[in-house]
């Protein structure tokens, strides 16, 4: 049974010695195999997974590589277990730890900064100068979960206590693997400046940090929130969740469409969610002099910009990595509150063991998926119940 020295377990929550892992061969070879159930250092606790949903970025890091970085370079073939965005209960905690109790529902944000560099020292963890180091000599003890140190397609993963957010008993599993989500855009919204309330906003792309995007946005007071994309289901989730107006640019030009409903000014935000190639150029035309510009999203290849327009209109560009400035903290606030129903994203759930039938749901959007939830606990047991 699993008793490291220094490591503090309860008799009610028995943990075992090994666990199921999904480990990344090369690319896009995951393996199902029996990894040690890792052990918490100071100030980390060990998490039993319950749920973990799929990114956009991890079918890229299973694909691509980056921005998972494992001992200075690619993560593949180095027993790395990739997934980020998961929830759980607390089962062991790290020497020193009194912050969490063992039992506790808990969901994680991804990046726990090294904590001594120039960022971290300004609360800028995400954008940590010490990225990967981790390992060897030039160990700074940085973690980013399913980036740079093992992720959440697995039974365990430790987390720093500061990466953890607890969640109430009321939010399911599923709803509670989407703060991290709702957690970024209220980043780049805090990064904006942060003060949205009667400021009109566009969210341009409607994946799920975008469908977050617009009901944050909302939350926090914006008006008129406007979605603009090119699929009319996602769309339509988008008014669920708060937009007072959707633009299909399949239909219409959404520049001038924003400009239209905003008598011709355009407005106050843009929060990038799209990642297409002219976004950007778009984003400006959209928003007013002085207007601000978060991209939260990047194409594949360099894109071209128009920087002379930027320049002469006083147009603010920001760029936004993960769920910095405790985020996920206010993200949560909002939906134990209830302020807007972030399980409207969710469409599929799958257990563990099928994780690659999930990935394959999400990278193809297969029956109009948005977000697929892998889940680690109950969901098999759950359908051989319904099979038999
Ligand atoms: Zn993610
Ligand atoms: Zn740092």
């Amino acid at each position: 049974m699993y008793k490291p020295d220094h490591v503090k377990t309860s008799p009610d929550f028995p943990i075992p010695d090994t666990m199921r892992a999904w480990v990344l061969g090369d690319p896009d070879q995951l393996t199902l195999t029996t990894k040690p159930v890792p052990v918490p250092k100071r100030a980390e606790v060990l998490v039993r997974i319950d749920a973990v949903a799929i990114c956009a970025t991890d079918l890229e890091i299973i694909h691509h590589g980056p921005p998972a970085m494992i001992q200075g370079g690619q993560p593949f073939n180095k027993n790395f277990t990739p997934g980020h965005e998961y929830m759980g209960t607390v089962a062991a905690l790290g020497p020193g730890v009194d912050e969490y109790k063992i039992g506790q529902r808990v969901t994680v944000e991804i990046h726990a900064g090294c904590g001594q560099c120039k960022r971290c020292r300004e609360g800028m963890y995400t954008a940590c100068h010490n990225y990967g180091l981790n390992y060897g000599d030039v160990d700074k003890g940085h973690r980013a979960n399913g980036f740079t140190t093992d992720g959440g397609f697995a039974e365990y993963a430790v987390n720093s206590i500061n990466t953890l957010v607890r969640v109430s008993d009321e939010m399911s599993d599923e709803e509670a693997t989407l703060v991290v989500t709702a957690g970024t855009a209220m980043y780049g919204l805090t990064e904006l400046g942060g003060l949205v309330a009667g400021e009109s906003v566009v969210v341009t792309g409607p994946g799920p940090i975008g469908l977050l995007g617009v009901a944050v946005a909302k939350a926090l007071g914006a008006q008129p929130v406007i979605l603009t994309g090119t699929r009319d289901n996602r769309l339509q989730i988008g008014r669920e969740l708060g937009a007072d107006f959707v633009i299909n640019a399949r239909n219409e030009d959404p520049v001038a469409a924003v400009r239209k409903l905003n008598g011709g000014k355009g407005v106050d935000y843009v929060i990038e969610c799209s990642g297409a190639p002219d976004a950007i150029n778009e984003a400006a035309r959209m928003v007013n002099r002085g207007g601000r510009i978060c991209l939260a999203a990047f194409p594949s290849k360099p894109a071209e910009v128009d920087i002379a327009y930027l320049v002469r209109n006083n147009i603010y560009v920001y760029g936004i990595r993960g769920e910095g400035k405790s985020a996920t903290h206010r993200a949560e606030a909002f939906m134990a509150q209830k302020r807007f129903d972030a399980t409207k994203v969710h469409t599929h759930t799958f257990a563990l063991e099928d994780l690659p039938t999930a990935l394959r749901y999400a990278r193809e959007r297969i029956e109009d998926a948005i977000k697929v939830v892998v889940k680690t606990h109950g969901h098999a047991a759950a359908n051989r119940v319904a099979a038999e």
